[in-house]
């Protein structure tokens, strides 16, 4: 392509190479290129010479030294000369920074600046790099489930502690397309919007919680899609508000000095698994519990009932178990477990949708994808900024396409 390696420096201090340089020039017979045409351009002067991190050779930290040739293009006049390792002012060579980019989502930033011997700066700007290409040349075409949540990070329960994710959740792409700050209907339609309408028009299921501005969002802007609620989230209603039975129990019973406080303790989590996972010395536990006739007890009962509705086929049937269901904890006495069941009957439609996508929507996915988010923020503690926290997320769940990695000089 035009460029010869001309000779290789090592600079040490005390015996140990510090760096190594490698001074580059141009070939004699071959004209510059216009950065931006990319066509043959006669030359006009040079620059001063600039430094390029390398990949590291040998774990030495290497460099490019060169000088760039400016051209004279005939359609854009005198510009700086295409240099194939560089992108733009930027003092990393694309090389260098396609390595740290892949190595910056096995090991934190942090550690990835410390064993390639640079800055966490260097780490940050060549994802920041990668995932600018990755997303200018991302496809968004045959999208057509698509899985909405929201996901909490860092400290406390302020508005801005809550993120909005879209991901594609179809069978042969599932990847995470937006996100951003807060979960109102207004970044929901930000997220959408960014998405263009043609992804919203060519939507045909949409799966989410029962969240309130999401729900309305959705049905206002993808009103052609099936809208199902997703299982996990009914699941993990369920468990909460078991979970809220035991403790007030279990402070009732402490409180009144009663010997049965003594059977929910350490209960927690057993009774939060599924039934059929219970083992061992919880599972006796667990049964003990059952035997009595505790409120939670029943609370628990009341939620492993529950599971039966995922085997149904049949809309109708399920609608039929709903029914009983929701009858049973409404009679069971148990406020939390009431609420549950009004919530699942002011969305019975949604909810019944899951029978009317016929297994087209996997029940783990968006579960599966935000368990893979909270790596990612919980890996966060170096993220300095939110910004940077976003750019790892598309870095890593996004899937985007990715620049050439090899560069070639001669
Ligand atoms: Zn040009």
């Amino acid at each position: 392509m035009g460029f010869i390696y001309q000779e290789v420096q090592m600079h040490s201090g005390k015996g140990k190479p510090d760096n190594i340089e490698i001074r580059i020039r141009p070939h004699v017979g071959i004209r510059g290129r216009c950065s931006q045409c990319q066509r043959p351009a006669p030359g006009y002067d040079r620059l001063p010479e600039r430094l390029w991190l390398f990949v590291p050779l040998w774990g030495i930290p290497t460099y490019f030294r060169y000088a760039p040739r400016r051209v004279e293009c005939a359609e854009h006049g005198v510009v700086v000369e295409h240099i194939p390792w560089s992108d733009g002012k930027r003092p990393v060579t694309c090389a260098m920074m396609g390595f740290l980019a892949r190595w910056a989502r096995r090991l934190s930033w942090r550690e990835t600046a410390q064993v390639f011997q640079t800055s966490w700066e260097a780490v940050y700007r060549s994802v920041e790099w990668f995932f600018q290409w990755g997303l200018a040349h991302r496809e968004l075409r045959q999208i057509e489930s698509l899985g909405v949540d929201e996901i909490h990070w860092g400290h406390g329960l302020r508005a801005d502690n809550f993120l909005t994710v879209i991901y594609q959740i179809d069978a042969h792409c599932r990847r995470l397309l937006w996100v951003g700050k807060r979960r109102s209907e207004v970044t929901l339609r930000r997220g959408l919007k960014a998405l263009g309408p043609e992804v919203t028009k060519g939507l045909r299921f949409v799966c989410s919680d029962m969240w309130k501005p999401y729900l309305n969002v959705i049905a206002a802007q993808a009103g052609q899609a099936l809208h199902v609620l997703d299982r996990f989230h009914i699941t993990t209603h369920l468990n909460q508000a078991v979970d809220q039975v035991r403790r007030s129990e279990s402070s009732r019973l402490r409180a009144a000095g009663k010997a049965s406080a003594e059977r929910l303790k350490h209960m927690r989590w057993p009774l939060l698994r599924k039934g059929s996972r219970v083992r061992g010395r919880a599972r006796q536990k667990l049964n003990a519990l059952l035997a009595s006739k505790l409120a939670t007890a029943r609370a628990w009962e009341l939620k492993e009932t529950f599971s039966y509705l995922w085997h149904y086929k049949s809309v109708l049937w399920a609608g039929a178990f709903l029914d009983y269901w929701t009858e049973r904890a409404r009679r069971s006495r148990l406020e939390p477990m009431k609420k549950v069941a009004r919530m699942l009957r002011a969305h019975e439609e949604l909810l019944l949708n899951w029978f009317r996508a016929k297994g087209e929507i996997s029940a783990g996915t968006v579960e599966g994808l935000n368990n893979k988010i909270r790596v990612v923020t919980r890996r966060s503690y170096g993220f300095r900024t939110y910004e940077a926290m976003e750019i790892a997320l598309y870095h890593t769940l996004g899937r985007l396409p990715e620049p050439e990695s090899t560069h070639r000089f001669c």
